[in-house]
């Protein structure tokens, strides 16, 4: 078996515990006579995948008595309407701060529900780092404040949760879910899709304050998005993703062994360290974000010269590391450091980026 260094922003790298295990349950689960792909959702072996999954991330991300933990379909991007569908009730528009793409199309999509109003977008246009929170511009009517910690595409990290926000705050947490403690008590509703940090496609988990959902939601809301029905069902109004679903829980698993969301952070500092501290020590390479809000899951990079791009990755593809290639809608590279990443596959970057600068300067 050869695996690669996998530094793919999405899906991405899962452990390999995870996949060995994966391996194990199937064609038969646990003496069932089939596999977790072939169950009922409706019967006891799935239910209990399913319960214990919710039990063990409730465990790791600290999730209060007050707040249901949803399994829903449709990624993120269902979520940029759901939001709103569920949350704006009464409330005229809701406020999003602006950091990067996701945000943006956040902000697009609530728009077709009521009105966005943009709290707070950088001034130069770029996506570079996070608007101070005094520049903010808040509404104290919003029906919620939504944000994204960890911007994909940018690189951009907020490393501070807003503060005295006096509306509920929504973060989209899609690639920096589970990658270190947050405080859940802090905000109204996040969400994150799996499969960048926890999980394989086709899973979106939803974290939201029970007394959010006595908002009323918009009449034409589908079903499959209404946060009550989900909630009064345990995630299973219709045929949930189960084998996504199982994924994640063995994730959780893996994470609870590795010392839970304390643990990984202190390997994710260290990950993400390693790399910017060289990218620093070496005019070669280039990140453009502010060091204040440094991603710490997606490292984005360029080279002092784009036409070397090419022989860049395809060097690194022929040393064994792949999915470096930066989003096409701003080039470059992005190296995506997921809990899922070792420690061992940065080591590996960084000396192929030595290399490449030693060869190529
Ligand atoms: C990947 C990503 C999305 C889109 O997720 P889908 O599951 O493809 O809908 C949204 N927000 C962030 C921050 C992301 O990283």
């Amino acid at each position: 078996m050869s695996r690669v260094f996998n530094f793919n922003a999405g899906p991405a790298a899962l452990p390999l515990p995870v996949l060995e295990q994966v391996r194990e349950d199937l064609p038969e689960w646990h003496g069932c006579g089939m596999s977790v792909l072939e169950m009922s959702h409706r019967a006891e072996p799935f239910l209990s995948i399913a319960r214990q999954a919710g039990i063990d991330l409730r465990k790791l991300l600290g999730v209060p008595d007050g707040y249901h933990v949803l399994f829903m379909q449709g990624g993120a991007t269902a979520q940029f309407a759901a939001v709103p569908m569920n949350l704006l009730g009464e409330h005229r528009s809701a406020d999003y701060v602006v950091t990067g793409t996701w945000s943006q199309k956040a902000a697009e999509e609530c728009g077709k529900y009521g009105q966005a109003r943009i709290a707070a977008r950088p001034a130069d246009g770029r996506f570079t780092r996070v608007p101070p929170h005094a520049e903010w511009k808040l509404d104290p009517d919003a029906a919620y404040l939504h944000y994204t910690p960890n911007e994909t595409i940018a690189g951009v990290e907020f490393h501070w949760v807003p503060e005295g926000i006096n509306v509920p705050l929504v973060a989209d947490f899609s690639s920096s879910f589970l990658s270190h403690p947050v405080d859940v008590k802090r905000f109204g509703l996040i969400y994150a899709g799996a499969q960048k940090n926890a999980g394989a496609a086709g899973i979106t988990i939803v974290v939201v304050r029970k007394e959010l959902l006595d908002r009323k939601p918009l009449t034409q809301l589908p079903k499959v998005l209404d946060y009550r029905e989900m909630a009064a069902r345990d995630s299973m109004m219709n045929t949930p993703p189960t084998f996504a679903w199982y994924v994640s829980g063995l994730v959780f698993r893996w994470l609870l062994d590795q010392g839970g969301l304390e643990g990984i952070a202190a390997v994710n500092a260290r990950k993400s360290g390693q790399l910017y501290d060289y990218i620093d020590s070496e005019a070669f390479y280039v990140n453009p974000v502010d060091k204040t809000a440094r991603s710490r899951m997606n490292v984005v990079f360029t080279l002092a010269d784009a036409a070397r791009d090419a022989d860049f990755l395809a060097g690194a593809k022929r040393a064994g590391l792949v999915g470096l290639k930066g989003h096409r809608s701003v080039g470059g590279m992005r190296a995506s450091l997921y809990n899922a990443v070792p420690e061992e596959a940065v080591k590996t970057l960084v000396e192929y980026m030595r290399e490449f600068a030693r060869t190529h300067g």
